[in-house]
């Protein structure tokens, strides 16, 4: 298992995440989550994209107009998470109606293995 930390300041930002194996055969279906609970994937530039409910450890960004959009935050004015810590931004939340997964910043996070318990 493994957490995602913020990369300037290593405060932990979500539950224990396993690698998704497969991709979800509905992803683009609207309202969907991308990714499974408890999972995350990579995305194309490195990053991380999870599921909103595995974010544990984050804190919205103070400026409202990120949190835009139709019937959740688009994620289209920038990022809209910060680190509790550091106040980083960390990442989007997109969740509108179309869309529904938390995207990191490539730069901003990074992945901790947890050692196992079993
Ligand atoms: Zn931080």
């Amino acid at each position: 298992m493994s957490i995602i930390v913020c990369a300037q300041c290593g405060h932990a930002l979500t539950a224990e995440l396993e690698k998704q194996k497969t991709p979800p055969a509905d992803r683009d279906l609207p309202g969907k989550p991308y990714v499974a609970l408890g999972t995350y994937t990579t995305g194309h530039n490195h990053n991380f994209v999870l599921h909103p409910e595995d974010l544990k450890g984050a804190e919205r960004h103070p400026e409202s107009r990120r949190w835009d959009g139709c019937c959740g935050p688009s994620g289209l004015d920038g990022p809209n998470l910060i680190c509790p810590g550091c106040q980083a931004e960390i990442g989007t939340q997109e969740s509108d109606c179309w869309k529904h997964f938390v995207a990191t910043l490539p730069d901003a996070t990074e992945m901790r293995e947890q050692p196992s318990t079993r």
